[in-house]
C-alpha cells in the first residue's frame, strides 16, 4: 500500500464489516461503510467541481465525517486542508484564503457558517443527504507516494500560519521503514482501537489515525479533548492504543485518574511538546503501558525521531533523550553552518523520507527551511554516544542570561519535579543587568504552595546557579496550543513591552 485510496479499497476487501471509525457518541462505521461513504463524498465533490490539486477544507470537529473527507479528498486527488476549529474568524480567513478552498466542509454549528466564499457543506444536518444524493462516481485519481495528499497549517507560534504542503508518502515513509527493519517502536495491529488524543487538525493527529487505518485497526474520534472522554474509551469502549501530547497526560492524571482503569491499555504513544520526567513517571505508573516518545515537526511529516519502549527504563538518563532516527532518517546538529561534532549543540537538521514537499506559495520560506533535502527544525540539541537525540528547547525560546544560554524546557523539567507543582512555563524577560531574567510562572496542585524561596531551594543542586529563575509568577493554567506548546510568547510579551 502507498497511497491513501489504495488504503481504503484494499481494508474494505480484506475485512469489510470491521469497525473503521468509532467515536465517543457511539457513532460507528465499518471499512465497507467507509469506503462507501468516502467515494460518495468524491463523486459530490466531483459534482462541485474539485479536480486534483484543489483544496478542500476541513473546518470542524472530529467525527466520522473527518475521515470520510480525507479518503474522498485523496479518491479525487484533491488535497486535504484540515482546519484548526478552534481558530479566530481572521485566523481561518488568512488559510481559507491562503489555500484557496474550493470547497468549505463546516460543523452546522460554526460561526463562519455562511460566510466562507466558495462552497459550503455542512458535516451535520445536511451532510448525510449532500453525501448521499445519487451522482456518477468521481473519476478515480492516480496518484503517486509524491502527490500532495494534505496541507497542515503551523500553529503559528513561531509567526503567520504556513502551509505545509505533505504527499501521500509522509504518511507512509515511517511505517514502511519500521516494518522492513522489522522493529516494533510502534506497532499498530488491525486488532487495535487508537485513541486520537491529539486532534486530527494537527498532524500528531492525522498521522497517528492514516497509520490505524494503514493497519486495518479502528479509530477512535472524539469531538474534542476531556479526560472523562478518554476514561471512558479505554475502560468501556475498548481503546488499546492511544496518541497525546503531554499537557493531556498531565490533565489526565489530574483528573484522578487510576491504573485499575487504564488495564486495556497496551501502548500510548507521546510527543509534540518537550516531557517532564516526573510527568513521565507519574504516567508509567498509571497508565502502566509501553510508552514511546515521538519528534518531528509538520515539515517532517511528523516524527522522524523515536524514543522506543526499551529506553522507559525509571530512572534511565534515557528518559532525557527525544529518541533514535528511524531506518532512513538521518539527524545533524549545525551551528554556524558547520556540522558539529557529536555532543557538541546546535540546530537539529533531520533528512527523511517523510517530508514536506513546500511550504504552499512560500518559496523564500521553503528554501529556508527545506536545505539540500535537510529540514532545519529551528530546535535545538545535541546527539549522546549512541545517536539518541536530545532536544533542549527552541532556538527561538533560548534565554540568554548575561551572555550564557538558558533553555526554558530544561527548568521547566526541573521544577515540574517539586511535589506541590501542577505545571510550568519558563520565559525571558528583561533585566538591566544580564539582558535577561529567567521568569517562571507555577501552577499549584491544588490545596499546595510552595514559597518563592522553597522553589529556589528546591531547584539548587538541579540546575546552575545562572539558570536559576530569579522570579515567580504563580497562575491559574500554562496557556497552550492544541499540540500542548506553551504559548509562550503570550507570557513574554507584557514584560518586553517598551523594550524592543
Ligand atoms: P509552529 O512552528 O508555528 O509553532 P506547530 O506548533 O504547529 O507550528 P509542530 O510542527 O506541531 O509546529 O511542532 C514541531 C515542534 O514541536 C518541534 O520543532 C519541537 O519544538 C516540538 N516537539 C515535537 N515533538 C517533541 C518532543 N518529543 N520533545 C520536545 N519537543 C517536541
Amino acid at each position: 500500500l502507498t497511497t491513501m485510496t489504495e488504503t481504503i479499497a484494499f481494508h474494505s476487501e480484506r475485512h469489510p464489516d470491521h469497525t473503521a471509525v468509532l467515536t465517543s457518541s457511539g457513532q460507528r462505521s465499518t471499512y465497507r461503510d467507509l469506503h462507501q461513504a468516502s467515494d460518495a463524498v468524491a463523486a459530490g465533490l466531483a459534482a462541485l467541481g474539485v479536480t486534483a490539486g484543489d483544496r478542500v477544507a476541513y473546518l470542524g470537529r472530529e467525527g466520522p465525517a473527518y475521515w470520510e473527507v480525507l479518503f474522498a479528498a485523496a479518491r479525487t486527488g484533491a488535497v486535504l486542508v484540515p482546519v484548526n476549529w478552534k481558530l479566530t474568524a481572521t485566523e481561518v480567513g488568512h488559510i481559507l484564503a491562503d489555500c484557496d478552498a474550493r470547497v468549505v466542509f463546516l460543523d452546522g454549528d460554526h460561526p463562519l457558517r455562511g460566510t466562507t466564499s466558495r462552497h459550503e457543506v455542512v458535516t451535520d444536518g445536511d451532510y448525510p443527504r449532500w453525501r448521499d444524493t445519487p451522482r456518477p462516481p468521481a473519476p478515480r485519481h492516480e496518484a503517486t507516494p509524491q502527490t500532495p495528499l494534505a496541507q497542515l497549517y503551523t500553529s503559528g507560534t513561531t509567526g503567520l500560519p504556513k502551509g505545509v504542503v505533505l504527499p501521500h508518502h509522509s504518511f507512509f515513509a515511517i511505517r514502511d521503514a519500521l516494518a522492513a527493519a522489522e522493529l516494533d517502536w510502534i506497532d499498530w495491529r488491525d486488532g487495535d482501537v487508537a485513541l486520537i488524543g491529539i486532534p486530527g487538525f494537527h498532524i500528531g493527529g492525522l498521522w497517528y489515525a492514516t497509520q490505524a487505518f494503514h493497519a486495518g485497526a479502528t479509530v477512535y474520534s472524539m469531538p474534542t479533548f476531556d479526560p472523562a472522554t478518554v476514561r471512558r474509551a479505554v475502560s468501556q469502549d475498548g481503546v488499546t492504543v492511544a496518541i497525546f501530547v503531554p499537557a493531556m497526560m498531565r490533565s489526565i492524571l489530574a483528573s484522578g485518574a487510576d491504573a485499575a482503569e487504564f488495564a486495556g491499555l497496551r501502548k500510548v504513544v507521546y510527543g509534540g511538546a518537550p516531557i517532564s520526567e516526573a510527568l513521565l513517571e507519574e504516567s508509567a505508573r498509571v497508565f502502566d503501558c509501553d510508552f514511546a516518545q515521538i519528534y518531528g515537526l509538520t515539515e517532517t511529516g511528523n516524527t522522524a525521531i523515536c524514543l522506543p519502549p526499551e529506553q522507559h527504563v525509571p530512572g534511565s538518563v534515557r528518559l532525557r533523550a527525544a529518541g533514535r532516527p528511524y531506518p532512513g532518517v538521518q539527524v545533524r546538529i549545525v551551528e554556524d553552518g558547520v556540522e558539529v561534532p557529536q555532543g557538541g549543540t546546535g540546530e537539529v537538521h533531520l533528512r527523511t523520507p517523510a517530508a514536506m514537499l513546500e511550504y504552499w506559495n512560500l518559496p523564500e520560506a521553503t528554501a529556508a527551511t527545506l536545505v539540500d533535502g535537510w529540514v532545519r527544525t529551528g530546535d535545538a540539541g545535541y546527539l549522546d554516544d549512541e545517536g539518541y537525540l536530545y532536544i533542549q528547547d527552541r532556538v527561538k525560546d533560548m534565554i540568554l542570561v548575561g551572555g550564557e544560554n538558558v533553555f526554558p524546557a530544561e527548568i521547566e523539567n526541573a521544577l515540574a519535579a517539586h511535589p506541590a507543582v501542577a505545571d510550568v512555563a519558563v520565559v525571558g524577560v528583561p533585566d538591566d543587568h544580564t539582558g535577561e531574567a529567567v521568569l517562571a510562572h507555577v501552577v499549584f496542585r491544588p490545596d499546595q504552595q510552595a514559597s518563592t524561596r522553597q522553589l529556589m531551594l528546591f531547584l539548587r543542586g538541579r540546575i546552575a546557579d545562572f539558570k536559576l529563575p530569579s522570579r515567580y509568577q504563580v497562575l491559574d493554567a500554562v496557556p497552550r496550543n492544541p499540540s500542548g506548546k506553551i504559548l509562550r510568547r503570550e507570557l513574554r510579551e507584557p514584560h518586553w513591552r517598551g523594550h524592543q
